[in-house]
């Protein structure tokens, strides 16, 4: 099924497809803890109720049951000295997902078209702070690797932000919104595995903070690293034990471990609030999407 199509979460399909696993997940003790710890954030319109995870990242329960086994299996690997990430350069800082060892990515050819929602964002000026920075994050992944992202104003303009990207136009592949989390993340994004109504990238208040220590392009950058299928880069073994422990099942290991990598986060002295596309993590990133469209010269 191409992602276009998928309509459920993964998570959801994971446990259609094999139902007991439902159930392990449901007595799971990593589960539990997991629903005790997680921050809730509720979306409007529909009441939804989503976890937040790995500080950015917006989980349903489907997913969040999912990932909590996914976080017990590493666990057992480990103990038994079996590795769970795929290693596409074990000499070789970016990590891909890559659920039953598949990377992740966008089909090739998918303009990645957005709109900025002006009506969820309390004033004008913060509408405009989004969509400029939005601008330079979207043309600095632009300038690293193949991919496109195309602003579609036209549709900025639409009149309820809680409509899913694919009703408010079509070809629209996410939406951009303001939403007060109070401040539990400064912004948070998705997966392309995702199904088209959560393919969402939030923007809390404390964005517009004057205190915010990270550079605010860079943490759009960050966002959509996630939104090209990147993963953090500090869940990886090598980075200090005090930054955030994450499931590091199924995934891919692109290059060498980096401290500076734009999926990394302020944490064990290491991580940079510039939050810039290094070296290595263009050489990840090309691994997966090939060389910057601008530095081809292509012939139809
Ligand atoms: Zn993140």
């Amino acid at each position: 099924m191409h992602a276009s199509e998928r309509t459920t979460t993964l998570a959801a399909q994971a446990f259609h497809d094999t139902p007991e696993l439902r159930e392990q997940a449901r007595s799971s003790d990593t589960f539990a803890e997991l629903v005790d710890g997680a921050q809730r954030v509720t979306l409007d319109g529909d009441g939804r109720v989503l976890f937040l995870v790995e500080g950015d990242l917006l989980y349903d329960e489907d997913e969040l049951q999912l990932y909590a086994l996914q976080r017990e299996a590493a666990q057992r690997a480990r103990l038994a000295g079996v590795a769970t990430a795929v290693d596409l350069d074990p000499s070789a800082s970016l990590i891909a997902m890559a659920p039953g060892g598949r990377i992740v990515r966008w089909k090739p050819g998918l303009v990645l078209r957005y709109c900025v929602l002006r009506r969820s964002f309390p004033t004008q000026q913060q509408y405009e702070v989004v969509r400029t920075n939005l601008a330079a994050a979207t043309e600095a992944w632009q300038g690293v690797c193949g991919i496109e992202f195309e602003h579609a104003a036209a549709h900025d303009d639409a009149p309820d932000p809680s409509l899913e990207p694919g009703e408010i136009g079509p070809g629209l592949v996410f939406t951009v919104r303001y939403i007060d989390a109070e401040g539990l993340f400064i912004a948070a994004a998705f997966f392309p595995t995702y199904p088209p109504a959560r393919r969402r990238v939030f923007i809390d208040p404390s964005y517009f903070a004057p205190q915010l220590r990270f550079d605010r392009i860079g943490v759009l950058r960050h966002e959509l690293g996630h939104v090209l299928g990147f993963r953090h880069e500090h869940i990886r073994s090598g980075a200090p034990p005090v930054c955030p422990d994450e499931s590091t099942f199924d995934i891919a290991n692109l290059t060498a471990y980096d401290p500076q990598s734009v999926m990394h986060y302020f944490c064990g002295g290491v991580g940079s609030p510039d939050l810039a596309i290094t070296a290595l993590d263009r050489v990840g990133a090309q691994k997966v999407y090939g060389l910057p469209f601008s530095s081809l010269l292509l012939v139809q």
